[in-house]
């Protein structure tokens, strides 16, 4: 346990007492409400989180605004060495980060460690703050006059944040924004918060002034109180498509820049002359790791041709080997769902896939281990078709299902029929046909046969369609624009003599 939560739990109750981050303390939550925090593994709660009020909210967005009249004077230099400082701090405490995540997430440690060094890959980008912030100088735009551009912070913006990835979706957030100048508030997942108490505790050790990065925990109450503040600029939400939806369309109205990235449907075609074997590891890797609930995993395979007997063996061959359990145990390769609820759900997509005529392959309540953790073994069905709900809805969760289609047309038509747009990938040996696919899909982020096609920090992420409600992605040069805004100046110096009075419109000369 780290030292924020042993403090908590010393001051508070029997569980450990998780509380909101408002100008540089941890601050007990005064409205009364709380939610439970589980071990998934264990299948118990551990943990109580305080959900904060819109009061609380506000109070975290005034400390907020009077931090980031100092935080706008710091010069680039001086954001740029803090910035190595917190990417240096990061990554010596990232074993303490992973374990928060496998205790509350469930996740297997090694997975949890991939994700705190995707976040830190993000720091790493905003370390080159200086360079990224440069705008640009036209010299003699007109005669006598220069012309140049800067960008500059936005103000008090919040994030909004999944329980899937509790520390590298909020990295993606405010590394890029604290860097750009801007203060911040962070609402995590009620799930699994502790990860940001603990992030808010290392950007202070690192030397980020009070009150410039604040966490509030809670539930729809504090998202509406963000969505509605006055003083809040923008908003940047990562979870499910229908509250994504409801972000953009409520974070818009109140007059606030939005980007929301909602959920998925990740397909993988495999053509005919596709390496199986390598395809099948692909597919394996990206359906099950992290328990599938990742918004990139592979969730539909899709077979061309008459390959589909020997790709269903190819994997059913595999699924024996994955091993399931607690994610503190560094054999195992994939954990527990978030809680019961969630697993049961995911369970119930064999029982109407079953029902709806589909094979079922494996099927995870058979192997999943004993005991009162939320786990479900690897789950597998075959000949699903597109009016199925297992293939219709987004499980989030280890069920891959296998679709056949008797053409690459075939394939490519339900990727671009389906509501998401989140990831795809191609599996062939055809660099022609590859290419054919990249120009054709309708989807954000497109892997040739990468399964997982997460972008590298200096591109950005982010899907179509369903999967994305605003016109920026995250992270990368589209989060730097998202996070600052614009100003041009035109800038003249004449010489007094040959000033006069002159009403026309000004032209260039
Ligand atoms: P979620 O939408 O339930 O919750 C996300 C955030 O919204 C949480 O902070 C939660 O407290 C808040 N929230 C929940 N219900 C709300 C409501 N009614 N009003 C206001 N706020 C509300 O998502 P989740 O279950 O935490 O995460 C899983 C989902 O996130 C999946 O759909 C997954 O695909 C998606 N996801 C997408 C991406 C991406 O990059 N596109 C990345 C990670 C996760």
């Amino acid at each position: 346990m780290t030292e924020v939560l042993e403090k908590q739990q010393e001051r508070g109750t029997e569980l450990g007492r998780i509380s909101h981050w408002i100008g540089g303390q941890s601050v007990a939550g005064e409205s009364g409400r709380s939610g439970p925090v589980y071990n998934p593994a264990r299948g118990e709660q551990t943990k109580e989180v305080d959900f904060a009020s819109v009061e609380e909210v506000d109070r975290a967005v005034q400390t907020a605004k009077e931090a980031l009249v100092g935080w706008r004077q710091v010069s680039l230099s001086r954001r740029q060495e803090l910035f190595f400082r917190i990417r240096e701090l990061f990554h010596q405490r990232r074993e303490d980060l992973a374990a928060l995540l496998t205790e509350e997430h469930g996740k297997v440690f090694s997975d949890a460690l991939g994700e705190v060094q995707r976040g830190l890959e993000v720091i790493e980008y905003a370390c080159g703050i200086p360079t990224l912030l440069k705008g640009d100088f036209s010299e003699q735009a007109s005669t006598g006059i220069d012309v140049y551009s800067i960008r500059q912070p936005v103000g008090v913006v919040a994030g909004i944040t999944p329980f899937n990835f509790p520390a590298m979706v909020p990295m993606w957030m405010w590394a890029p924004a604290l860097a750009c100048g801007n203060a911040f508030i962070l609402k995590p997942s009620e799930k699994d918060p502790s990860a940001s108490v603990l992030a808010a505790q290392l950007l202070q050790e690192a030397g980020l002034p009070d009150g410039v990065f604040n966490v509030v925990h809670g539930d729809k109450v504090a998202v509406d109180a963000i969505l509605e503040h006055p003083d809040i600029a923008a908003v940047s939400f990562v979870g499910s498509t229908p509250i994504a939806r409801y972000i953009y369309s409520t974070g818009t109205a109140n007059g606030k820049r939005v980007q929301a990235l909602g959920g998925a449907k990740n397909h993988m075609i495999v053509l005919p002359d596709a390496d199986l074997d390598m395809a099948a590891d692909a597919a394996v890797s990206a359906a099950y790791g992290s328990a599938g609930e990742r918004c990139m995993a592979i969730s539909a395979v899709v077979t061309v041709g008459d390959i589909g007997d020997e790709f269903i063996a190819a994997v059913k061959e595999r699924l024996p080997k994955v091993k399931v359990g607690p994610g503190t145990e560094p054999d195992n390769e994939m954990g527990p769902l978030i809680t019961r609820e969630h697993r049961d759900k995911v369970a119930s997509y064999l029982d109407s896939g079953k029902e709806q005529g589909a094979e079922v392959v494996a099927d995870g309540r058979e192997s999943a281990p004993d005991g009162d953790g939320f786990f479900l073994g690897v789950s597998l069905l075959d000949k699903v078709t597109p009016e199925m709900d297992a293939y219709k809805d987004e499980i989030f969760g280890p069920v891959l299902s296998v679709v056949r289609a008797g053409t690459y047309d075939e394939a490519i038509k339900l990727v671009n029929e389906n509501q998401y747009g989140n990831g795809v990938a191609i599996f062939t040996r055809d660099g022609g046909a590859a290419r054919q696919f990249q120009h054709e899909v309708e989807v954000g982020m497109v892997g040739v046969n990468v399964p997982i096609p997460v972008p590298v920090a200096y591109y950005s992420f982010g899907g179509w369609k369903g999967s994305l409600f605003g016109d920026s992605h995250i992270y990368g040069p589209e989060g730097i624009n998202f996070y600052t805004r614009g100003k041009v100046v035109t800038s003249r110096w004449p010489d007094p003599a040959t000033s006069k009075v002159d009403l026309g419109f000004p032209q260039t000369r």
